[in-house]
């Protein structure tokens, strides 16, 4: 059958609840569709013909990881400047090297570099958030990967958007740009020339807004931005309450905010008086954060992007990840831009999230390996608004999937596969990756010899 792929004889973690685990399991994709999944010996039954056959034999079937949190194209600058409080590393070193390096072409050429990066390391879907953000959709395209992808707005003169002033406008017009993309599908193509990429994959990129944070956008900004986020019915990106500092720093920039009690409102509570804060809101960080803030995200039913390595490199503090997992909040797992990481790596990041709260918390409970890898698949989609789409594997999603290898000696005996994914995985174990249906990496290694291993 034509387009057809059959993955079998797997350990098949699904991350869905009815069926989180098959022993020896199967599925079968059809056009970029999961059609089918349950044991080998039943799907082999109802889907014997297939086009490729995937044998996963020693290997853990799952869901493509989702990575809630980057800027792509900052791979750039990974190494650049590290060891530094996050103030003199943005502004005196990150700030001036994107003023002297950032232009249309090393946007496209890093972004691409971070998506094969990515890719290598069973990242199949990300939400970035960055300038020249055209270009990242470009390289987005071209390497197979899902992405959803904001335009950034700050109060500055920005890399291609010199005139603050436009910050909203430009980011309106890449929202709308690639929306229409996806809808009409063939104009891009046209437009642009590219022969090599082809009509279908423009539903792969998915157009967003992302604010800064709240010191470097003014409340008119946000509530502009957000509005015209809300009009367009996309996702809302934004730091949030990253550092203990930022509070202070909110207070200044906006001090045509007077009485009492907005003296006292804590970052959260400001960007919800500036009405922010909704389900289409993905709040990256949350690092200093209290109860009554978490009442207010729970309320609204925003999100949650948790960035563990990047929070400790900066020592900016430790989000209460397992309290917001425990009260229900959706939260995923981002590795941030490679300048504060330095890579993006998944599986690093989810071993640091467990072992980060168990100590913070004192207890070897907080944190489990289930919920975890949780965060990284299907709670990540949900946290970008994709979860209709990937993050877990059952019939009707897009066939988002990875197998891991378990054959080297740190991969073995398999007891609990959620803790051999977390604690004992690396993402050099991620053997195929498959993003709508296409595989891009086979083996460790990409099928396209135009990318590098
Ligand atoms: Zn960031």
């Amino acid at each position: 059958m034509k387009n057809s792929i059959l993955i079998i004889n797997g350990l098949l973690l699904t991350m869905e609840q009815e069926m989180p685990l098959v022993e020896d399991g199967a599925i079968f994709i059809k056009d970029g569709i999961i059609v089918d999944c349950g044991t080998s010996r039943e799907i082999a039954k109802r889907h014997g013909r297939v086009e490729t056959v995937i044998d996963a034999e020693s290997h853990i079937i799952m869901p493509g990881l989702v990575n809630c949190h980057t800027h792509l194209p900052m791979s750039m600058f990974r190494g650049l400047a590290d060891d530094l409080p996050l103030d003199v590393w943005l502004n005196e070193h990150i700030f001036p090297a994107e003023a002297a390096m950032l232009n249309p072409d090393s946007v496209k050429k890093w972004a691409l570099h971070s998506c094969m990066e990515m890719l290598l390391a069973g990242i199949t879907t990300c939400c970035d958030g960055y300038f020249y953000e055209d270009q990242v959709a470009e390289a987005v395209m071209a390497s197979g990967m899902r992405a959803v992808l904001g335009q950034g707005v700050i109060d500055f003169p920005a890399p291609g958007v010199p005139e603050p002033a436009k910050n909203i406008d430009v980011a309106e017009d890449f929202v709308r740009k690639w929306k229409s993309f996806s809808s009409t599908n063939k104009s891009y193509v046209q437009d642009a020339g590219h022969s090599r990429i082809q009509d279908a994959g423009y539903s792969r990129v998915v157009p967003s807004v992302f604010c800064h944070s709240p010191y470097t956008c003014s409340r008119e900004t946000l509530i502009k931005a957000k509005e015209m986020a809300k009009r367009l019915g996309v996702l809302f990106q934004i730091h949030v309450a990253e550092t203990r500092e930022e509070m202070n720093m909110v207070r200044r920039i906006n001090s045509s905010i007077s009485g009492d009690e907005s003296r006292d409102m804590s970052v959260v509570q400001y960007l919800d008086s500036a009405g922010i804060l909704d389900d289409k809101t993905l709040l990256v960080h949350a690092v200093w954060i209290n109860d009554a803030d978490m009442e207010i995200i729970k309320s609204r039913s925003a999100k949650v992007a948790h960035c563990p390595e990047s929070n400790m490199k900066l020592a900016s503090g430790i989000a209460p990840a397992w309290k917001l997992v425990q009260e229900n909040i959706s939260v995923g797992l981002g590795t941030d831009g490679c300048a504060s990481n330095n890579t993006h790596d998944l599986f690093s990041e989810m071993d640091m999230a467990a072992k980060l709260q168990k100590t913070a918390l004192m207890d070897p409970c907080a944190m489990d390996a289930r919920s975890v890898v949780e965060m990284a698949t299907i709670g990540g989609a949900r946290a970008i608004g994709l979860g209709h789409i990937t993050g877990s594997i059952v019939p009707g999603k897009k066939a988002d999937i990875i197998v891991v290898g378990l054959r080297k000696p740190h991969m073995v005996p398999v007891y609990n596969p959620w803790s051999t994914v977390v604690y004992g995985a690396k993402a050099s174990d991620v053997r195929v990756v498959m993003v709508d249906g296409t595989i891009l990496v086979k083996d460790g290694k990409f099928l396209n010899p135009d990318f590098h291993d």
